[in-house]
């Protein structure tokens, strides 16, 4: 196992009604500014439970925060937050709310360009403002980790960043304010959290076993409830389970102590940046050719993945790994989650300009043995097509 040093301050309030829970968990006397989407929350009834909670709270409200949030967007609710002097967060959405309230909660305190948190790997965030979140969609688990992603409309490029001063201080999970997703958004949901524990579990033997099986659970459990997820949308157990497994697959928990890929997060946020493909989209494009390209590195965790998730056991190891691939991908599919690019009438035109990207943002070193160059991305993009 790999040295590790874990931490994650994050409480969940998890279950049915536990919305009324934010009467306590937001401080008392705090100046609050509540981030949200585009309107879901106003359809399902989460806005009017929010603020019934928070009835005796001062609450300030800034809507309109995009899926894949903008620095453009975000600069607006820093200046709000400043012209009030807001000093609480909270984020009530999906990981695009979630994320930009991160930026705001960094951005706000940060000297200088906000921007620069980005450009510095968040070397620059020595505080930031306090906030919690209300999750309404399962799939990024940033609602309990202290990562962010943000987009720049203005120069197209889509960047990370993450600082353990931008953990929430809590998430509230209400498996029941997931029933009015949409099917493209579940089905999103399931493919970005397979795809997080697979960052951290597909990668090379490390000898941690319990973060190996703790990984091996989360996706079993995926493609267990992934479906039934769309079949049944108001089946509370199969929603809870999927909102819970979400969150354990990118707090922390499993990545600790084993190496990380992400290979396939950057090459996908390149297409999003450069495409709009919804964030999942790009994963399920990329995850299976990734996969396929690097097969030989990957050799023993995929026939480790073979067995334990698909309990593919007979035929030869080359077959073997194979069958595990095609089961990926027609997993992603069964979703409702296409995996090619021509599903988003895309096609080898777009290769190399992906590419020329990933140079430009110095992603020329990826994966767990910093061995994917832009000759390696060009070759798994290639078999996107
Ligand atoms: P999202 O962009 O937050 O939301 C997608 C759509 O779902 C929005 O149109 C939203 O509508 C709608 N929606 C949310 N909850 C709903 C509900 N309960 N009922 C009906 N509609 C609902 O989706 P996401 O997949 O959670 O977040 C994607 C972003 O997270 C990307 O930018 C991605 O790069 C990033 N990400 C972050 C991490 C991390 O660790 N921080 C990891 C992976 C990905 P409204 O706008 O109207 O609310
Ligand atoms: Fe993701």
């Amino acid at each position: 196992m790999l040295n590790f040093d874990f931490y994650n301050p994050t409480r969940i309030v998890f279950g049915e009604g536990q919305i009324a829970k934010l009467r306590e968990l937001v401080p008392q006397g705090a100046r609050v500014l509540m981030l949200f989407g585009g309107g879901s929350i106003r359809a399902n009834g989460v806005y009017d439970e929010v603020k019934a909670a928070l009835a005796q709270h001062t609450v300030f409200e800034f809507g309109g925060i995009e899926p894949n949030p903008t620095y453009e967007t975000l600069m607006e609710a820093i200046a709000l937050v400043k012209a009030e002097r807001i000093d609480f967060l909270l984020a009530v959405g999906g990981g695009s709310v979630i994320d930009g309230s991160k930026f705001v909660a960094a951005g706000a305190l940060v000297d200088g360009d906000p921007w620069s948190i980005l450009e510095q790997h968040a070397k620059n965030v020595k505080a930031a403002l306090p906030f919690g979140a209300v999750l309404t969609l399962p799939a990024t688990g940033s609602e309990m980790n202290a990562g962010a992603v943000i987009t720049r409309k203005a120069t197209l490029e889509k960047f990370a960043f993450g600082s353990r001063h931008v953990y929430p201080q809590f998430s509230v999970l209400d498996p029941t304010k997931t029933y009015t997703l949409p099917a493209r958004q579940v089905g999103n949901g399931i493919v970005d959290a397979f795809v997080h524990v697979m960052e951290q579990y597909l990668t090379y033997p490390a000898g941690a076993k319990v973060q190996d099986r703790f990984a091996e659970g989360l996706l079993s459990t995926l493609v267990e409830d992934g479906p039934k997820a769309l079949a049944e949308p108001h089946n509370y157990e199969v929603r809870a389970n999927l909102m819970w497994t979400a969150t354990l697959a990118l707090n922390g928990l499993i990545g600790a102590g084993v190496p990380h890929d992400w290979a396939t997060h950057m090459v996908g946020h390149e297409l999003t940046a450069l495409y709009g493909l919804d964030h999942a989209q790009t994963l399920a494009v990329v995850l299976p050719a990734m996969l396929r390209v690097r097969r030989e590195d990957k050799r023993a965790k995929l026939l480790q993945y073979a067995e334990r998730v698909w309990n593919i056991v007979d035929g030869g190891e080359d077959e073997r790994i194979s069958q595990a691939i095609d089961r990926t991908e027609a997993f992603f599919r069964s979703v409702g989650v296409g995996t090619r690019l021509p599903d988003y009438q895309l096609g080898a035109e777009v290769i190399g300009p992906v590419v020329k990207a990933l140079e430009a943002h110095r992603m020329v070193k990826l994966g767990e043995r910093r061995d994917v160059t832009p000759e390696v991305s060009r070759k798994v993009l290639e078999l996107c097509l």
